[in-house]
């Protein structure tokens, strides 16, 4: 197999090769990919380095134009990139085309962007003085992404990063490199100069470490865990670097007695188990009042048989395998602990086989959960949530907000009066009313609260928070 190599300051490098291998069925190997060494995340910060001077005063029909193509292009490769998502990945090929779909969108989204760059002028305080502000790339940005959205997060990162006017070293994570790869490949082609974009495929602790440790990256976007997250804080501080971190979640859905039944089902089973349960905004704290508690439950369980897991590509699949043994390891761990903490095993709790061996595990939900249990306080990261029963509205979004993580919470009720006490009393980033958790827009902000996120939003015009820095000049008339 020929191995998919690293892009550093224009010229493909690598000769040592990594098997990436299809959760679905563990003979499938979807590709060959490089590993890079930390030499090569220094060599290319120095790449992204040397480009930054020319890439920062680029021209912007040119750099709408390139991120335009790579558009146009993901959009039109959208069923062969969502099948490598898919095999890369282990979500549904549905799921891993509307991803693909949605990086495309992304793209579009800040190849605009760039047409409407803009500042401010006002007046001083003093006489004959103008005042002007005006925003400016911030340098070389460093971009280590997480293994569960591996074209999404690289697109929302990637295209304002160069949107803006920045050069970019980018580490996916170790276990997806297929679609980071394919992003690099269609820049390259869509012309973006030598240098701006390095991709440097290799494991978090060798490669990620170096470019945390470089005092060359003027930032680092993150999305990943909690405990990377810090380490990417710590270093960050002390290279006096700008960072913004988005990790974990612990999502509540309440369903109060007055909800939409089916509606209320629809979104718990969406918000916890769909793309197997690995989504940041994932919801595994439904947390439901006694009047509709018992008929939540049946109808969520009668739901849950009906689901079928199995291979990722497989027509009618509604939930595919788990990321991989590790992770898999870690969703039964987590069954056994919510089992001795003596919450209920409503459904599931069990691996199983299908045709080809893969990480399959079925969606299993527990029922006589607190909040207290570590089930319903570390994120699972998994196709695994539990009921937590209380009195009313009230305890409700105390139990809500009782979290260490704030990413995004949701409530299914027909009353306006506690939806709309919900959106402002939610300690989350993110509120959804009669909705799920997760499913979210591109042109709008993303980002969550306490333990979740630190920085500026992400996404839709507030990302150029990030990825700008203000200039404030004054000028005698
Ligand atoms: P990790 O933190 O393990 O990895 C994230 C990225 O960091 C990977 O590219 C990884 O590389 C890299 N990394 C690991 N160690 C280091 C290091 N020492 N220095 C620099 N980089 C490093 O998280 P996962 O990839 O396992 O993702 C799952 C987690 O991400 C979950 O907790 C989930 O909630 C969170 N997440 C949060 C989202 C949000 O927006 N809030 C969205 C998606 C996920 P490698 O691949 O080699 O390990």
């Amino acid at each position: 197999m020929t191995i998919h190599k690293n892009l550093i300051a224009g010229e493909w490098i690598g000769t040592e090769g990594v098997e990436n291998i299809n959760p679905s069925n563990t003979n499938d190997v979807v590709g060959v990919y490089a590993r890079a060494c930390a030499e090569d995340a220094k060599s290319a910060i120095a790449a992204a380095k040397a480009a930054f001077p020319a890439w920062s005063h680029s021209g912007i029909l040119q750099r709408h134009a390139i991120l335009k193509k790579t558009a146009d292009e993901i959009l039109a490769r959208k069923d062969e990139l969502g099948k490598l998502l898919a095999r890369e990945e282990g979500k549904t090929l549905p799921e891993a085309i509307a991803e693909t779909i949605r990086a495309a969108q992304i793209f579009d989204f800040f190849a605009g962007e760039v047409l409407r760059l803009s500042g401010e002028v006002l007046p001083s305080v003093r006489p004959n003085i103008g005042v002007e502000i005006t925003r400016e790339p911030i340098g070389v940005v460093g971009i280590i992404t997480p293994w569960n959205f591996p074209i999404a997060i690289p697109a929302w990162k990637v295209a304002p990063a160069l949107a803006y006017g920045n050069t970019v070293v980018f580490k996916p994570a170790e276990l997806v490199p297929g679609c980071s790869w394919a992003i690099a490949d269609i820049l390259h082609r869509a012309g973006l100069p030598n240098g701006v974009l390095n991709l440097v495929i290799g494991k978090g602790s060798v490669v990620g470490q170096a470019m945390l440790n470089s005092p060359d990256l003027a930032a680092i976007t993150f999305t990943g865990s909690t405990t990377t997250g810090k380490r990417v804080a710590a270093t960050s501080i002390e290279h006096n670097r700008k960072f913004q971190l988005e990790m974990g979640g612990k999502n509540p859905m309440v369903v109060l007695d007055d909800a939409d039944l089916t509606l209320a089902v629809e979104a718990a089973a969406n918000s916890g188990f769909f793309s197997t349960g690995q989504r940041c905004t994932a919801s595994s704290r439904l947390i439901v009042t006694e009047g509709i508690h018992d008929k939540f439950v049946a109808a969520l369980t009668e739901k849950l048989k009906g689901l079928v897991v199995d291979d990722a590509l497989k027509a009618g699949t509604h939930i595919g395998p788990v990321v991989d043994a590790n992770q898999l390891k870690q969703d039964t761990d987590y069954i056994t602990i919510g089992r001795s903490e003596g919450a209920k095993l409503a459904f599931g709790g069990e691996t199983i086989s299908r045709d080809n061996p893969g990480f399959y595990l079925q969606p299993t939900l527990f029922t006589e959960a607190t909040n207290q249990m570590r089930i319903s306080r570390e994120e699972i990261f998994g196709p695994v949530a539990s009921v937590i029963r209380v009195k009313d509205y009230e305890e409700a979004l105390s139990v809500a907000n009782d979290t260490p993580f704030g990413l995004s919470a949701g409530i299914a009720t027909t009353s306006l009066k506690h939806a709309t006490h919900f959106k402002r009393h939610s300690e989350a980033g993110m509120v959804m009313v009669n909705l799920p958790t997760a499913g979210v827009d591109f042109h709008v902000p993303f980002g969550g609260r306490k333990a979740s996120s630190f920085g500026p939003r992400e996404q839709g015009k507030y990302a150029s928070e990030f990825y700008t820095v203000v200039k404030t000049a004054y000028v005698l008339a």
